[in-house]
């Protein structure tokens, strides 16, 4: 049942950025995106054309994607948070759009101002148009393993919303453990529920924070059961909203690191990754959470400093 190679969409640009204090210029932030495609990612999320006004950080969204590659060896994506975002999204160019509303009604409330069912009725319409203009697309289900507001979530609500996203024309759903309070089991138990109830395992697609340590051993359970598109950030960019200085995003190199030693390929080179992560530390101007890029920060610093004594 496990897959013998994977798909992994990187989401440092946007979702890693968007969680960032820093706002970083809109050249580097090109630079980072080609680095990233250069160690051979094939999906990466660059911006989001939310209004400006709510996410400084992603404010450059039309033009960032007017800096990238015309012909890229990787898709970009943005995300959209309506019809408004979507016409700036196809005035861009770019290849793929994602929607995103919370499996939970207060996290919805809280996040968007409205109600899943007036998130939804949104939503069908985006993808639909989305999907006339022939862009790829994928809906985010956020709190799908537990709230920070209602605590449970019932998996059954996430089951109903999936249908509906795969019914309104969405390529693929993304399981979203938005605060990082999911555990092994309970992915397992998730996405056999979601399968059972006719969501497609190649069409869903895991989205792990590292909050409480778990995103990792939720990633290997969810390959197990036969997932095959994984979201990471490279070098754990972006921290978790809820908690200042708290880890949020799954490291890519983490991933990638994992996946490769078992033998399953990701298409990803570790090197070329790690020194893109390398380099999205030198942006921030801070150390960044992901395990396998400390190592990799303190072997080229215990190397340097061999090369100084000598
Ligand atoms: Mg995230």
């Amino acid at each position: 049942m496990s897959l013998s190679s994977v798909r992994i969409y990187e989401v440092a640009p946007r979702d890693g950025l968007q969680n960032e204090a820093a706002v970083v210029p809109t050249a580097e932030k090109a630079e980072l995106i080609a680095r990233l495609m250069g160690s051979g990612l094939g999906d990466i999320e660059v911006t989001s054309f939310v209004r400006p006004r709510w996410i400084p950080q992603l404010a450059d969204a039309a033009e960032l994607v007017g800096l990238l590659p015309r012909n890229p060896t990787a898709r970009f994506w943005g995300l959209v948070p309506n019809r408004v975002g979507l016409e700036r999204a196809l005035e861009s160019g770019i290849g793929g759009i994602a929607t995103f509303l919370s499996a939970s009604e207060t996290h919805n409330k809280k996040n968007v101002n409205r109600t899943i069912r007036e998130s939804l009725a949104g939503i069908e319409e985006v993808l639909g148009v989305a999907r006339e203009e022939g862009l790829r697309t994928r809906a985010y289900i956020s709190c799908v393993f537990g709230c920070p507001y209602e605590g449970d979530v019932a998996p059954e609500a996430s089951l109903q919303i999936a249908a509906k996203l795969l019914a309104a024309g969405a390529d693929e759903v993304v399981l979203g453990d938005t605060t990082g309070m999911g555990t092994p089991l309970q992915v397992e138990r998730v996405i056999a529920l979601l399968a059972d109830g006719g969501v497609p395992i190649d069409r869903m697609a895991v989205h792990f924070h590292d909050t409480r340590g778990t995103a990792l051993a939720n990633a290997l359970t969810a390959w197990r059961v036969g997932i095959g598109t994984f979201d990471a950030s490279v070098a754990g960019l972006g921290g978790c909203p809820y908690a200042p200085g708290a880890a949020g995003n799954l490291a890519t190199e983490d991933l990638v690191y994992m996946f490769e030693q078992m033998g399953v390929r990701t298409g990803v080179d570790l090197d070329a990754l790690a020194d893109a992560g390398e380099y999205a530390a030198g942006l921030l101007g801070r150390e960044l959470p992901g395990r396998y890029h400390q190592y990799h920060r303190g072997n080229r610093r215990r190397t340097a400093s061999r090369a100084v004594s000598r």
